[in-house]
């Protein structure tokens, strides 16, 4: 959440500033701001999209080769001009730009009133860039990164931060804990970065800071220190983000172009690691901990969002097949519960970001509790990757559209593979079986293109029920994660309140919500539980509900008791959760679009949610 740029170098700050602040939008989108250095800091701001920055900003003096910018996604204070930043101290000493949350800002701004200060936001940045004046203008012979470290001392809470300085024309300084940055280093130019989208046009050489961390770049040179004035080792790393996947690609959304990547997203996923041929599955990240995981008495799931759901369709099948106790934790109540963590427990971390705050938060509570930190995240050199012992990436390549959807499918994808690898070295799958799922997995990608080929029917069916006020989605085993999945996504994009439910829990609650203004979408495949779920339809049917069904193509018994469906390809139960999900993020992108709303960048959202 909000995305950070700055640039010192040889080349004019503000393109590269607006630049990277658009490849960022989707981390937030309520105001956005810049401030270049050209002999004074000149600051613009201003409330919405980068576009209406963009607008404010023509015309006026924006020149300068030293530059710090901000998109927003407000925690404290509501987005407007005041608000968004970047933030000036009292006395025009010091400009910064902060992504995070600054807990005790209350008790600093007590005592920098004390002190003569006086603010004009409702922002805890506000606070912090007074406090680094402070401490600037207390000291004698204090240089501003010195500030800054005397400042982030007394702070409680996340941030990011980049800085300038009116009195040091030649200096950037940037500090982060628990809000990610990287800085790209050029040929005589440096960026700072909330991710390495707005850098990889310009550089691929990055390095990615670590809490406490200080990254100073002062005269066109490059140190990193802790809060102590230590110097930190610096670890360059090669970008690995293609630039290609930072565009639309000439789809009208982000989403809808994440949407029909899936197909090659799966494959993206499973390359190098399933081999039909030879019936293997290798996940080359997992093989030093893979017995230790195959011994865990017990494995618990912690992750946020869509990852969560993707975390319950790995509960059911790794329980299912490696036969090893698995529990799902909202990493939100998990970090603060008192849950009961012991040394030989498996905590599995999935976020698509990989910065998710408290998926991390979670993940270092189970550490400090002496468990084994495993992860799987889409994001490489991420913070998760980072402080987990061994993990997958899922290789879905960049997501920008802000709900969720290849990321999803990736994430399902080694689920499944991580659950038949622990079955097979467990000794509880047969080879024939192991053998059937690996081909029936390869065999997923075209299995899906034949479904994004209903695109146009999908589009019909929204159509239908586009104006609904509420709807109600059902599934049953691994179906019922995809059912919360495509509540989500509704919700999510279209502002349509919706419920996911696992069908057999219908009758003891939601039944009171049908009549024939709710719109129910049952995910009903022929499995082990169609008959269940045909009595299911049948009480939606005999109270009006409208239902939608997703079928098996050739399912000539739903395509009579259901008011449209929409069928897919026949397969392996395992797989369908891959299969399904797709025409419900389809029906969700396809009424939002009727409905006119953001697509891309829904209300009051924002992707890798860094604050908790
Ligand atoms: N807490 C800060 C604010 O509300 C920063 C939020 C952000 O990360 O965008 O302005």
């Amino acid at each position: 959440m909000c995305g950070i740029v700055g640039y010192i170098g040889t080349k004019e700050a503000y393109p590269i500033l607006i630049k990277g602040l658009k490849r960022l939008e989707y981390r937030g989108y309520d105001s956005a701001g810049v401030a270049v250095f050209n002999g004074k800091i000149n600051l613009y701001k201003h409330k919405g999209k980068i576009k209406e920055l963009e607008k404010f900003v023509s015309a006026k003096d924006i020149g300068g080769t030293l530059g710090i910018g901000h998109t927003r996604w407000a925690t404290h204070g509501e987005p407007n001009d005041t608000n968004a930043h970047p933030h000036r101290s009292m006395n025009d000493l010091f400009t910064l730009v902060h992504n995070g949350i600054i807990e005790n800002y209350a008790d600093l701004k007590k005592d920098l009133i004390k002190q003569g200060y006086k603010f004009n936001s409702d922002t805890d940045t506000e606070i912090l860039v007074n406090l680094v004046e402070f401490f600037y203008t207390r000291e004698d012979d204090i240089d501003a990164e010195t500030a800054v470290r005397m400042a982030l001392t007394k702070v409680v809470g996340a941030y990011g931060i980049a800085v300038l300085c009116s009195e040091e024309p030649g200096t950037l300084i940037a500090a982060r804990k628990g809000s990610p940055l990287v800085i790209g280093i050029g040929s005589n130019e440096y960026f700072v970065a909330s991710d390495a989208a707005p850098i990889v046009e310009y550089t691929n050489n990055v390095v990615y800071m670590n809490d406490y961390d200080v990254a100073v770049i002062k005269n066109n040179k490059f140190t990193l220190k802790n809060l102590q004035n230590n110097p930190m080792s610096l670890t360059i790393e090669q970008l690995d983000l293609n630039i290609g996947e930072l565009d639309k690609g000439g789809f009208d959304h982000f989403m809808l172009k994440e949407i029909f990547e899936q197909p090659k997203t799966i494959e993206d996923t499973f390359r190098g690691r399933l081999n039909p041929a030879k019936s293997e599955i290798v996940l080359g990240g997992l093989l030093d901990v893979m017995p230790k995981l195959a011994a865990a008495e017990r494995l618990i799931i912690i992750s946020c969002g869509t990852s969560w759901h993707a975390g319950l369709i790995g509960e059911y099948l790794i329980e299912e097949y490696a036969k090893i106790p698995v529990e799902v934790e909202y990493a939100s109540e998990f970090r603060y519960r008192k849950p009961v963590i012991r040394k030989g427990d498996i905590v599995l971390a999935i976020s698509q970001s990989g910065e998710t705050a408290d998926t991390l938060a979670a993940v270092e509570m189970a550490k400090d509790a002496g468990a084994t930190i495993l992860g799987i995240c889409n994001v490489t050199g991420s913070t998760l990757s980072r402080v987990t012992e061994a993990g997958v990436y899922t290789h879905a390549g960049a997501e920008i559209g802000v709900a969720s959807t290849k990321a999803f499918s990736a994430q399902v994808t080694v689920l499944i593979m991580l659950a038949l690898k622990l079955a097979y070295v467990k000794g509880e799958i047969s080879d024939k079986d192991y053998k059937d799922l690996i081909e029936e997995l390869a065999a997923i990608p075209e299995k899906l293109k034949t479904i994004l080929d209903n695109n146009d029917h999908i589009r019909s069916i929204a159509e239908k029920y586009k104006d609904s006020v509420n709807a109600l989605y059902l599934g049953r085993g691994y179906l019922f994660p995809v059912a919360l999945e495509g509540a989500l996504k509704l919700k999510e994009i279209s502002y349509i309140h919706a419920e996911g439910y696992p069908a057999g829990e219908m009758k003891h609650g939601p039944i009171a919500l049908i009549d024939n203004n709710l719109p129910v979408i049952v995910v009903a495949p022929q499995d082990d539980y169609y008959e269940k779920i045909l009595s299911n339809i049948r009480e939606v049917k005999a109270r009006r509900g409208n239902v939608i069904t997703i079928v098996t193509e050739g399912d000539e018994k739903l395509k009579e008791l259901s008011d449209d469906v929409i069928t897919i390809p026949r397969s392996h139960p395992v797989m369908t959760p891959l299969l399904t999900v797709i025409p419900l993020q389809l029906f969700s992108y396809h009424t939002a679009l009727m409905r006119g709303c953001n697509v891309d960048q829904p209300r009051n959202l924002a992707k890798s949610v860094t604050v908790e």
